[in-house]
């Protein structure tokens, strides 16, 4: 049977339900939200300042007068605002001291600075504070149905706009025009902001897993690492394809299918039930059979969502398993110093039968 609350009050009145259920096995009361991608799960405000307070009969999110039309245009019927004349710290702690003393309220230990926490604990004398730590991530880690579909119109733009880039990775660009280039792309194929600034790498640099573009330029016989993202509303993706200008020499062929192999390990991996650390270890173990496991220096992969970055993480010490609604990257690699790197990353959704990779785009060596 539905529950009749469920079908009214949509996807934020649903997360807040689940977050006050979650929080109820504690001793909590309620909890104060200052990480914007959770202000904007719980509440659907996109704006850059504000902090959310749920409490066991109410949602109220404090944010100042330069958000007043926004917040009637954004903030679901599930939340109450309130529009506050200086600092949101003090309209939280005024608000917070008309309430009955002696409750408890979790914060967001790994979200606050020391200078906010200060303030946020000063002024209200009467609240027991409590730390806390991935209450709302551990939520947002499993996604809902159209929060799969916008992580896969972005996935399908960085898919579309790899295919009208390929023509401009030519002999003499530079990694930054590159990186320039690939930026406009996006933006006007109707990516939102970019997840994170394009990592654009050629030839010896390909071995920096994180490079910044410089002003290197590509030369015939190359390496050329692409690793970018775009976001749609909100949601990010998130790929790396790796090319050549002109035929791959023998080395960089067989490295790559290498990477490949364990990128399809990893992906065969991910399904309902299993440890993020058993994924970690199929690229791994895969990669350890050519004798390049000691190469692979980061983990395999992360959860992707209103963050680039968010749970669940696929790395050799994570305690958590894979469940469906969870969508994550694989993306293993291999880094030569001085010589090059090949990393190959997909977008994998977790389902009841397994996973489903999001990304379209060939993940075979280019070579152009
Ligand atoms: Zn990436
Ligand atoms: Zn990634």
């Amino acid at each position: 049977m539905t529950d009749p609350k469920s079908v009214c009050e949509g996807p934020v009145g649903r997360r807040i339900r689940s977050l006050r259920a979650q929080i109820s096995g504690s001793r909590l009361t309620g909890l104060v939200v200052t990480h914007l991608p959770n202000v904007r799960y719980l509440s659907g405000f996109t704006g850059s300042s504000g902090v959310l307070l749920v409490e066991p009969d109410r949602a109220t999110l404090f944010t100042d007068f330069r958000y007043e039309t926004q917040v009637a245009e954004e903030l679901s019927a599930s939340v109450a605002a309130r529009i506050v004349e200086g600092s949101t710290w003090a309209a939280l702690s005024s608000w917070l001291e008309a309430s009955p003393p002696g409750r408890r309220l979790g914060f967001e230990a790994a979200r606050l600075s020391v200078a906010e926490h200060g303030q946020l604990t000063a002024s209200c004398g009467s609240v027991i504070w409590e730390p806390t730590e991935n209450v709302v991530e551990r939520d947002r880690a499993v996604k809902d149905e159209a929060e799969i579909v916008s992580i896969e119109a972005a996935v399908a733009l960085a898919d579309l706009v790899l295919g009208t880039l390929l023509e401009q990775i030519t002999v003499g660009v530079t990694e930054a025009e590159l990186a320039a280039r690939l930026e406009y792309e996006l933006r006007s194929a109707g990516s939102g902001s970019l997840p994170f600034e394009p990592i654009v790498a050629f030839g010896e640099r390909t071995a920096l897993p994180h490079a910044k573009p410089t002003e290197r330029p590509l030369a015939a016989g190359e390496l050329v690492l692409l690793d970018f993202g775009a976001s749609i509303d909100g949601y990010c993706s998130d790929m790396t394809r790796v090319f050549t200008v002109g035929s791959a020499a023998a080395w960089q062929r067989d490295i790559h299918q290498e990477v490949l192999a364990a990128c399809e390990a990893g992906i065969r991996a991910v399904g309902p039930g299993n440890l993020c650390a058993s994924v970690d270890a199929a690229t791994r173990n895969q990669l350890a059979k050519a004798g390049l496991a000691e190469r692979f220096g980061h983990s395999t992969g992360h959860g992707i969502g209103l963050e680039v970055h968010e749970a669940p993480r696929l790395h050799r010490d994570a305690k958590d398993s894979l469940e469906v609604g969870n969508v994550v990257t694989v993306e293993p690699g291999v880094y030569l110093p001085g010589r090059g790197g090949i990393r190959i990353e997909q977008v994998v959704a977790v389902q009841p039968d397994g996973s489903r990779v999001l990304t379209r785009s060939s993940p075979e060596l280019i070579e152009l």
